[in-house]
């Protein structure tokens, strides 16, 4: 009886020291908690320039140095800063119909009838006028149907300006709660206030017009020429003359509306930056050949312009250099994982597709619109892994519940898989890895293996001393 209490407790010694001295390479609970505070109030949706923004950017710095990676960016910081094109919402936004005293008559509901609209040559500022149409000199125009960032919208507004117009309102269907702060990176000298509304209101406002009342509209759009940072950490490898590996993500998302509401971006893009710092801390102890370097991309949202610059300021040599970029990894809806790329680098994403696909099932697609586009127009192997799933992104509903982490083990799976093809291993130390190791089975285990000690030391005691009773 004793002699088997005491292999038990030696068969239970041996369970949790194995599970305590082997490394867990990839924790899921690291990846859940980046996402959580990366898409919290205090960061403000992420919008490049924004305070919220520089936020997030000095987290990843400050996870980079606690690695001891090395500072891949401006005067031996991780920070790489460059310009960029913002539309900042500041203040308040406004739309109220008026009578002949300036008293309100109807003021419509912010983010449900209309909402500022940032495309185009799109200033802040207040305008009291009435609508133009055929049998008046008003200076508000209401355009009817489609708008966007190109040049036609820019040159559209200029025309208008010129013709004496101060405000546009554009009708549209769109769901106001879906933001994007794409910018064709163009200044201006003299703009427009422009707003979107929706087209219920349309006739009551033609109504309200054709009856003599005039309209307050008041835009709090703010483009602005502002620094913001990449942060980008290197694992140096042993072997210098390689060509280095990039894993990338973008952090930054679109930020906040007139009325406070913030967009988390949990999956666009916390999900994939969280994968990349899980990535730095899994790989830091792996001692590969290869350099490899972390680069955590802003400005994304507003035209990929974070790994814009990279690309033509990269910190170390990246001729050759294979690129592996995150963005919206862990979509709760079942999404499939896909590869994407620029049919110029379909030689590298069709290899990458070879590697991958008999670990987790993948489909190849080519795409632009994520940060491995100007890697590959430079002629560098790039690609995005994706779980595509759009119905939440740049709403306020892309929190924390709209992240599966258990999907994201399967983005890790397939990014070590091509990491294992170029000879680096994912491989963390348990020295330098403070999550992984429970110290309850520490403890637990020392107990047992005390208890069990002793139980062997009296057993022996009373098999050599049978009398000793
Ligand atoms: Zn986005």
């Amino acid at each position: 009886m004793k002699i088997k209490k005491t292999i038990y407790f030696i068969i239970i010694f041996l369970i949790f020291t194995s599970a305590a001295a082997y490394p867990q390479d990839f924790n899921t609970e690291n990846i859940k908690n980046t996402i959580k505070i990366l898409s919290s109030d205090k960061y403000r949706g992420r919008l490049a320039g924004d305070k919220g923004n520089a936020l997030a950017a000095e987290y990843i710095s400050s996870y980079f140095k606690s690695l001891g990676l090395k500072e891949g960016g401006d005067n031996n910081t991780f920070y790489q800063k460059f310009e960029i094109i913002v539309p900042f919402i500041t203040g308040d936004c406004r739309l109220k119909v008026i009578d002949k005293s300036g008293k309100t008559v109807k003021e419509y509901e912010y983010g449900k009838d209309f909402k500022e609209l940032i495309y185009g040559a799109s200033v802040k500022g207040e305008v009291v006028g009435k609508i133009k149409s055929d049998n008046n000199e008003g200076t508000i125009e209401i355009i009817e149907g489609g708008f966007g960032e190109n040049s036609l919208e820019y040159s559209q507004d200029l025309i208008l300006k010129k013709s004496g117009i101060k405000a546009v309102l554009y009708t549209t269907n769109m769901n106001f709660r879906f933001r994007s702060p794409y910018k064709l990176q163009k200044t201006y000298d003299d703009g427009i206030v422009k707003l979107m509304i929706s087209k219920n209101i349309l006739n009551e406002i033609l109504k309200y017009s054709s009856l003599g009342y005039s309209f307050y509209i008041k835009s709090p759009v703010e483009v602005k020429k502002v620094y913001a940072s990449n942060v980008i950490g290197i694992l140096e490898g042993s072997d210098k003359n390689l060509p280095p590996v990039i894993l990338s993500a973008h952090f930054d998302h679109v930020g906040f509306d007139a009325d406070g509401k913030i967009y988390p971006g949990a999956l666009d893009n916390a999900s994939g930056t969280a994968l990349l710092l899980e990535c730095a801390r899994v790989l830091k102890s792996s001692n590969q050949k290869r350099t490899i370097i972390f680069a955590a991309f802003n400005g994304e949202e507003e035209g990929l312009i974070g790994s814009k610059y990279f690309t033509e300021n990269p910190p170390i040599d990246i001729k050759g250099a294979e690129c592996i970029n995150f963005d919206m990894v862990g979509s709760i809806d079942k999404a499939p994982l896909s590869i994407l790329s620029l049919e110029s680098r379909a030689e590298f994403s069709s290899q990458l597709f070879k590697i991958i696909s008999p670990k987790v099932s993948t489909k190849l697609m080519y795409d632009d619109n994520s940060d491995h586009a100007p890697l590959c127009r430079a002629g560098i192997d790039a690609v995005t892994l994706i779980h595509d799933n759009i119905t939440k992104i740049h709403t306020p509903n892309d929190t924390l519940e709209n992240v599966d982490v258990k999907r994201i083990k399967e983005v890790y799976t397939a990014a070590e898989a091509f990491l294992k093809y170029r000879d680096i291993v994912m491989v963390s130390s348990q020295f330098n890895n403070k999550h992984h190791i429970p110290v309850e089975a520490f403890i637990f285990s020392a107990i047992i293996l005390i208890s069990a000690g002793i139980r062997a030391a009296l057993y022996l005691k009373k098999k050599c001393h049978p009398v000793d009773k």
